[in-house]
C-alpha cells in the first residue's frame, strides 16, 4: 500500500522532471532549471554517423559534374546550344537529351560512390551531380 503510494509520487515527480529539457548547465554542470546533473561527456561519446568517406564522396560528385560539363557542352546543338545536337542513330536523326546522357555517365561513379559509403540511390547521385554543376540560387542573398 505504501509502497503504491510512493510509486505514484515519484512517478508524478518523473513526469514533471520530464517536463524540463535540462538544456543550460550551471558551473557545477548541474540544470540551472530543475538542478538535475546534465552529463555533458555524454553527447562527447556520442558515435558519429556512419556516413561514408565524405570527401571521397564530395570529389566523385565533383567529378561527375564536370564530365557532365563537358557532356553538355558536347551534346549542344552548335545552331541552338539550347538544344541537344541532332545525332544520326541507325538512319534517324534524334536527339539525346542531356539527362539520357548524365545517366548513362553517372553509372561508374555511382558504384564507386557506393564502395566509398554512398547511401543514396541512383536516382539521388544524379540530382547531387546536377546540384553541384548549378547550384540553386537564393533569392534572399
Ligand atoms: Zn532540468
Amino acid at each position: 500500500m505504501g509502497m503504491n503510494t510512493q510509486t505514484t509520487r515519484s512517478i508524478r515527480k518523473g513526469n514533471l522532471m520530464d517536463k524540463c529539457l535540462c538544456l543550460i548547465p550551471d558551473e557545477n554542470d548541474n540544470c540551472i532549471d530543475c538542478g538535475k546533473h546534465i552529463d555533458l561527456s555524454a553527447f562527447d561519446n556520442e558515435p558519429l554517423p556512419d556516413l561514408g568517406d565524405i570527401v571521397g564522396i564530395c570529389g566523385l560528385i565533383d567529378k561527375t559534374a564536370k564530365m557532365y560539363a563537358k557532356v553538355k557542352r558536347d551534346n549542344a546543338d552548335p545552331k541552338d546550344p539550347s538544344l541537344p545536337r541532332l545525332r544520326i542513330v541507325g538512319n534517324r536523326m534524334i536527339r539525346l537529351s542531356h539527362k539520357t546522357l548524365l545517366f548513362e555517365l553517372m553509372q561508374p561513379t555511382f558504384k564507386e560512390a557506393k564502395a566509398l559509403g554512398y547511401k543514396g540511390n541512383l536516382e539521388r547521385w544524379g540530382e547531387l551531380v546536377e546540384e553541384h554543376l548549378s547550384p540553386p540560387t537564393n533569392p534572399q542573398l
